[in-house]
């Protein structure tokens, strides 16, 4: 954290930390939004978007029949353009650019899942490994190929028995007896890019005991590739496990500290984390422009079926939910880059140090983006595929490939089971070392739990949809207490768990949506659409905020105390009626006007 935070109160320090948002007013500090992004920043997402259109989603059909050849020569393309090297460092034939930019070209490479697996899976667990913990004679032997797409990077941690328990690998590794290679037997399964990558981050363990990251050639003695696996979706990408045969790797290939290669695999998942949440963002607004497309030219009725109140209602949401993801992931980036800004992150070894630890400093809101980003995609496709009726369900309309494509979002990069349960985990992690003030921020509560004249009453623009925010960051917190007095016994309880996370994730979506609308002028241009908007979305969300609150909280008070608490908790909550039919209206004409999400880059 930067220096100047010991000058400031335990509070203030609190608010720029990860997590922070659940204890800040709504726009009391300031975050990185798509209105800030500068002229570099959008000229990166225009080559990213023309090339995903040009180059990527005019050869859907022969990727389609897994042309791996094909697939492969598209890495190399994105690589001639720069677009694999945002995040590898200058000296590396990379550019070495903030992670805003890095999740900007991630949001550009999101139509066509197969290419955006294939992408993310190279450019980020697939390079990064190398770029965080990676020596000096690695970086230079393998970032410039990897930069530039002469070669293809996969991330292999998962094995057939041990998936979510990842540290549970078999795989093992034995130095010989001159001690220059590594005798590896074993397996993994489900590797991306398995077809045709030509380095591998393979996690296994040395001696049988020592989780430890390795960095494997295609074509080192005793390593395999199996057989392409016929997947539901992402069929135009490359999934294979890997076979380990006594295959002998050079002892130089270990990356990290041998025993810690925990750190490594975790670390990447969270940057894999929060670049999902901007795969996601794309997938969303490509989703939805089939949705206005097909709306706008199917009529039933005599009317074009846009004009059905239904119909309308699933395009309003979608826009909501793309506008809350859009604040959520490039408030999280900005808040990283800042972190690293202010680390003095300038490329050297230490500084790679710097950015993980930013990374793991927002842990908590990569999983955010995640479990909200890979859900809110696939309802949208959902609703986009019913706009569609029956032509939905048949493979002559891309939605049918879409739903297909992203169910696997839900499942890799940490399923949302785990991701939901490491959202409070981390919580609860940083509040009991004192990092976050959740007792003092209680007490408060409670106070105002007593005296409702304490409860802060927003005012002006947005001021009932702020008052839902600070609601729900209020609810989370209040059940939170709650549940740590089981104390350790709380891990058993998952469903408590996950109903907190869910109940965080709409406070930081309503949070980031509002206060990057209260930064806008309240009479620019779109002023009124993102007001629309934010109140579309905050309608529905405080609702399921509350309703997850209760569930969490009828599951940790027991029965002689949960009448008294629940009541407690209900003032927590304020019912604001809202027009649905009526506030959706501004969102919809916007959409239709615009054939798309309305909001530019
Ligand atoms: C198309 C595809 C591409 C992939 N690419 C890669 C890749 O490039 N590299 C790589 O290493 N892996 C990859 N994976 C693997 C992926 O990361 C794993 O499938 C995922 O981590 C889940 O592991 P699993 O399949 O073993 O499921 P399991 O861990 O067996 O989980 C099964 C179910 O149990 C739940 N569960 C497990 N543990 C808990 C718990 N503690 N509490 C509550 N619920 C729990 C899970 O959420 C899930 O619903 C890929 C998978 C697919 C399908």
């Amino acid at each position: 954290m930067a220096d100047s935070s010991s000058e400031l109160s335990p509070l203030a320090v609190a608010q720029g930390r990860g997590g922070g948002f659940l204890f800040t007013p709504v726009a009391a500090r300031p975050f990185t939004t798509p209105e800030m992004f500068s002229p570099e920043q959008r000229e990166f997402f225009r080559t990213g978007s023309d090339f995903e259109v040009k180059e990527v989603d005019t050869k859907i059909e022969q990727l389609e029949k897994k042309d791996n050849a094909l697939m492969r020569s598209l890495v190399g393309r994105a690589g001639e353009l720069g677009l694999l090297s945002v995040d590898v460092p200058e000296a590396y034939e990379g550019m070495g650019l903030d992670k805003t930019t890095s999740m900007l070209v991630a949001e550009s490479q999101s139509h066509y899942g197969s290419w955006t697996t294939t992408f993310g899976a190279h450019t980020g667990i697939g390079t990064l490994p190398i770029v965080f913990f990676g020596t000096e004679a690695q970086k230079a032997k393998y970032l410039p190929d990897l930069a530039t797409g002469r070669k293809v990077a996969a991330y292999a941690l998962s094995e057939a028995g041990s998936g979510s328990d990842a540290l549970g690998a078999r795989t093992i590794a034995k130095l010989s007896p001159d001690g220059k290679e590594y005798v590896v037997n074993g397996g993994k399964m489900w590797i991306t890019n398995g077809g045709f990558a030509d380095i591998f981050i393979v996690f296994l363990k040395i001696d049988g005991d020592k989780f430890t990251a390795m960095i494997i050639e295609r074509g080192t003695p005793g390593f395999t590739i199996g057989r392409e696996e016929h997947k539901l979706g992402i069929r135009g990408s490359s999934t294979t496990p890997l076979i380990f045969e006594e295959a002998r790797v050079p002892a130089e290939n270990v990356l990290g500290e041998i025993g810690k290669g925990h750190k490594i695999a975790f670390n990447i998942l969270n940057v894999g984390r929060l670049k999902l949440g901007a795969f996601s963002l794309g997938g969303m607004k490509a989703a939805l422009e089939k949705g206005i497309s097909y709306a706008s030219e199917r009529k039933q009725f005599g009317k074009a079926i846009a004009s059905f109140g239904l119909i309308r209602e699933k395009l309003a949401r979608s826009a909501a939910q793309i506008y809350a993801a859009e604040s959520m992931t490039y408030r999280a980036s900005g808040l990283i880059d800042e972190v690293i800004a202010r680390g003095g992150a300038h490329g050297g070894s230490e500084s790679h140090a710097a950015v993980m630890h930013a990374i793991e400093e927002y842990a908590l809101e990569a999983s955010m983006m995640k479990v909200a980003g890979s859900e809110w995609l696939f309802q949208i496709i959902d609703e986009v595929l019913q706009i569609h009726g029956g032509n939905g369900f048949v493979e002559d309309y891309p939605i049918e490939r879409a739903y297909r494509d992203n169910r696997v979002n839900r499942i890799f990069e940490g399923t949302n089971e785990i991701n939901r349960l490491l959202i409070p985990g981390t919580f609860f992690k940083r509040a009991m070392k004192g990092e976050l003030p959740l007792l003092d921020t209680t007490s408060d509560i409670d106070a105002e739990i007593d005296n409702a004249a304490l409860m802060p009453a927003p005012t002006g623009r947005l001021a009932a949809e702020a008052r839902g925010a600070e609601m729900a960051k209020r609810q989370f917190l209040f059940v939170a207490r709650a549940a740590a007095m089981l104390g350790p016994e709380l891990e058993q309880h998952q469903e408590v768990l996950a109903a907190l996370a869910d109940v965080a994730i709409e406070a930081y979506a309503m949070d980031s949506m509002l206060g990057r609308t209260l930064a806008q002028a309240a009479d620019e241009p779109n002023a009124a659409l993102r007001d629309a908007l934010c109140r579309f979305f905050c309608m529905e969300s405080r609702e399921r905020a509350m309703t997850r609150a209760r569930a969490a909280l009828s599951s940790v008070i027991g029965e002689a105390d949960v009448g008294e608490q629940m009541a407690r908790l209900e003032k927590l909550y304020r019912y604001t009626p809202v027009n649905a039919g009526a506030v959706r209206e501004p969102i919809v004409e916007a959409l239709l006007a615009k054939g798309r999400y309305p909001l530019d880059y």
